[in-house]
């Protein structure tokens, strides 16, 4: 066939679907048990949304985004982060009237980003993230954070590490900023053009090259903890305590600074140090932004976020040998030991599905054999031989296809067994 898939992108088959909602689930209860709610956006919205909420100096706004203009030219863009779109719809309706401050949401759902496709990087991407907006207690940003490592060890991934770092409130981040200009403008001409620009629009974003990451005043420029004023030393601090107490392990890194152009104090990433991705991988980014809301045209309100790429997370399971349980296995393959009992097949299969049993038959016209071969295939915990016999004689026999014993059964004695399997699952 001439079309195929576009590229960074692919499409999930059956067979790993399962692995999907493995993840999504264990997110979604985690996230409830943490009492997020669920938020549902548009993939897209008005380009002006990500180029003012993501920053119009940052790698996604200036390179990476789809945009295209609609029928009636309007600029739109496909969702490169959910951040933005949470937050515009926490103003839009006026959720920061809301007595239950801070609002707690996270979402699920594809992203966009035109970046050159390779291991763990698509075009067309996943992300499971979350925002609380309304509060700026540290409490939170030990609560966020801990629901993601909470998140990666209810998966099974051991092999992860924290890495914190605070970026301070805007008196100390201005200070740090004036330093940063100081210590690259008299050298800016061996960076990349990126970098020039950034110079004097957003200078912490040098320190996140990935083209000049290796130049030596990226390792000797001054660390952002040198320029932490009283507060947002004390809030910081306070945000490590909160995860000592709670026995979350991290490493401080001064050299960590996020994408977008409104983080504040705490930031932070968890990698993953499984072997077989080559260096270390970042599942997820996150930390607390202010000025975002108020962008958009809502009160002063803080907030903090993370955003988790679903793909990479697959990739580090994977990596890691861990082996995702099938959630729902077949309980019954119903076998017709002749072609004419077929209508008693019918039945029999959905009284089975009516009463909650996952319940299948065969579609081909298999023998017997090949019956029991494809109940085999299909891995089911049960088969039971339905033939004229059985019929006359209303007891069937019902096989337990993993230790091979075999029961006589009445009708409603199988349903009994089935359902009782069913639960057990
Ligand atoms: P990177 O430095 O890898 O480009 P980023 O800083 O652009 O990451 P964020 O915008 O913070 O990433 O997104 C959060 C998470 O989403 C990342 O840690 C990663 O797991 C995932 N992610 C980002 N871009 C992609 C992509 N193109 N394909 C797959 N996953 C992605
Ligand atoms: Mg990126």
């Amino acid at each position: 066939m001439e079309i195929q898939l576009p590229r960074g992108t692919r499409d999930i088959l059956p067979d790993e679907v399962a692995s999907w909602h493995f993840l999504e689930e264990k997110f979604r209860s985690i996230c409830e048990n943490y009492r997020y709610s669920e938020i549902r956006t548009p993939i897209f919205e008005h380009t002006e949304l990500f180029e003012r909420g993501v920053g119009d100096s940052t790698d996604i706004v200036t390179k990476e985004m789809y945009t295209f203009a609609d029928k009636k030219g309007r600029s739109l863009t496909l969702r490169p982060e959910g951040t933005a779109s949470v937050v515009r719809a926490f103003v839009e309706h006026k959720m920061f009237g809301d007595v239950n401050q801070p609002v707690k949401l996270y979402y699920n759902g594809p992203m966009f980003r035109y970046e050159r496709p390779q291991g763990g990087r698509q075009r067309q991407f996943t992300q499971m993230g979350l925002e609380a907006i309304g509060s700026d207690d540290p409490s939170i940003d030990a609560e966020v954070i801990s629901l993601a490592m909470n998140f990666f060890r209810s998966i099974g991934l051991k092999n992860i590490s924290l890495i914190i770092n605070s970026l301070g409130d805007k008196e100390s981040r201005l200070k740090h900023r004036e330093a940063l200009i100081a210590h690259f403008e008299p050298r800016i001409d061996e960076f990349c053009s990126d970098c020039q620009a950034r110079l004097y629009k957003n200078p912490l974003r040098i320190l996140d090259c990935k083209t000049d990451h290796a130049h030596p005043l990226v390792a000797s420029a001054p660390s952002i903890l040198d320029f932490l004023n009283e507060e947002s030393k004390d809030y910081f601090a306070k945000v490590k305590s909160f995860l000592d107490a709670i026995g979350i392990n991290y490493t401080v890194d001064p050299t960590l600074v996020r994408g977008l152009d409104y983080y504040n104090h705490t930031t932070f990433e968890i990698m993953s140090d499984e072997e077989g991705f080559g260096a270390k991988t970042t599942l997820c980014g996150g930390g607390r932004y202010h000025g975002l809301v108020q962008e958009f045209d809502g009160p002063d309100t803080p907030g903090i976020g993370f955003g988790m790429g679903v793909e990479r997370v697959l990739l580090a399971l994977d990596k890691a040998k861990i082996e995702i349980p099938d959630a729902n296995p077949l309980v019954c393959y119903v076998i017709a030991a002749q072609p004419e009992v077929e209508e008693k097949i019918v039945q029999l299969v959905n009284r089975l599905r009516m009463h909650g049993i996952s319940a299948e038959k065969d579609y081909q016209k298999r023998k017997l054999k090949g019956q029991l071969k494809d109940a085999d295939r299909k891995k089911a915990k049960y088969t039971v031989i339905i033939g004229e016999d059985e019929l006359r004689t209303g007891e069937y026999t019902l096989k337990d296809m993993a230790t091979g014993k075999q029961f006589l059964v009445t009708e409603d004695e199988l349903i009994t067994t089935l359902e009782k399997a069913e639960g057990d699952k």
